[in-house]
């Protein structure tokens, strides 16, 4: 992967980036996606914040490299504080990390989202939380892509504020476009988690330390949803 090659995962991402967007790359490590799609004239603008320092020195390593110093700035920052008013940013991608830590960023950020952007988020885990933060801040999922790479599973979510939405608890687990489009990626990954929990409630029940009713009570439901699924 670099500045002109992403790796699918990004490329995927950069197809939910609208055209002529003002991007903010919130962890952007190289900086590969907000160079990327400026080199191909996808974007008029982008930030690429970083909040450690090695990244943040490659990222401006590979804006100067690809001479584009005027038009993607580099921001050492914690999450959106890398976001300035005057940026009049559209879009909004934070990638690769746990969806945990992405609802984390929007949520200690919240002050510098105008509630105009799209945001375009690839969390690795975690989905569930994330689409709960989402579905509290009037955040409409507007679309969820699930795709695989080098053996993992990588889903991008694509929202927007729009007003109240409610999502149902198995709609936040599994994710209320996916669970309609039921695609053959989607339906294997379950299978595959399905195994998982199974494999996870076997060792409950062999452990020799008694596992709390709570934590077994979450995992057979989790597994009991995903049969239903399946069916
Ligand atoms: N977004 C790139 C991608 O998807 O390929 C890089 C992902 S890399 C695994 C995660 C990056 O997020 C790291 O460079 C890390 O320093 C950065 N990061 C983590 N927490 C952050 C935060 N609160 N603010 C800004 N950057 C953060």
């Amino acid at each position: 992967m670099n500045q002109q090659t992403l790796s699918m995962r990004l490329e995927r991402v950069a197809a939910h980036v609208p055209a002529g967007a003002r991007l903010a790359d919130i962890g952007s490590d190289h900086g590969y996606l907000p160079v990327a799609l400026m080199r191909r004239g996808a974007i008029a603008t982008a930030v690429a914040g970083e909040v450690a320092l090695t990244p943040f020195h490659a990222a401006e390593r590979t804006v100067r490299e690809s001479s584009l110093e005027q038009r993607i700035t580099v921001r050492l920052a914690d999450g959106l504080a890398a976001i300035e008013a005057a940026d009049r940013i559209t879009a909004i991608s934070i990638c690769g990390m746990g969806g945990e830590t992405i609802r984390d960023i929007l949520d200690s950020g919240k002050a510098h989202l105008s509630g105009q952007e799209r945001l375009i988020l690839q969390p690795n885990g975690g989905e569930q939380p994330l689409r709960q933060w989402l579905m509290e801040n009037d955040y409409r999922i507007l679309c969820e892509e699930l795709l695989r790479e080098n053996r993992f599973d990588y889903e991008i979510i694509v929202a927007e504020r729009a007003g109240p939405v409610t999502y149902s608890a198995e709609e936040l687990y599994f994710g209320p476009l996916q669970m309609q489009a039921r695609s053959p990626a989607f339906l294997a990954k379950w299978q595959r988690l399905l195994r998982v929990k199974h494999k996870t409630l076997a060792h409950f029940a062999k452990a020799r330390q008694a596992v709390p009713e709570d934590k077994v009570e979450d995992v057979a439901r989790q597994a009991r949803w995903i049969t239903e699924l399946l069916a």
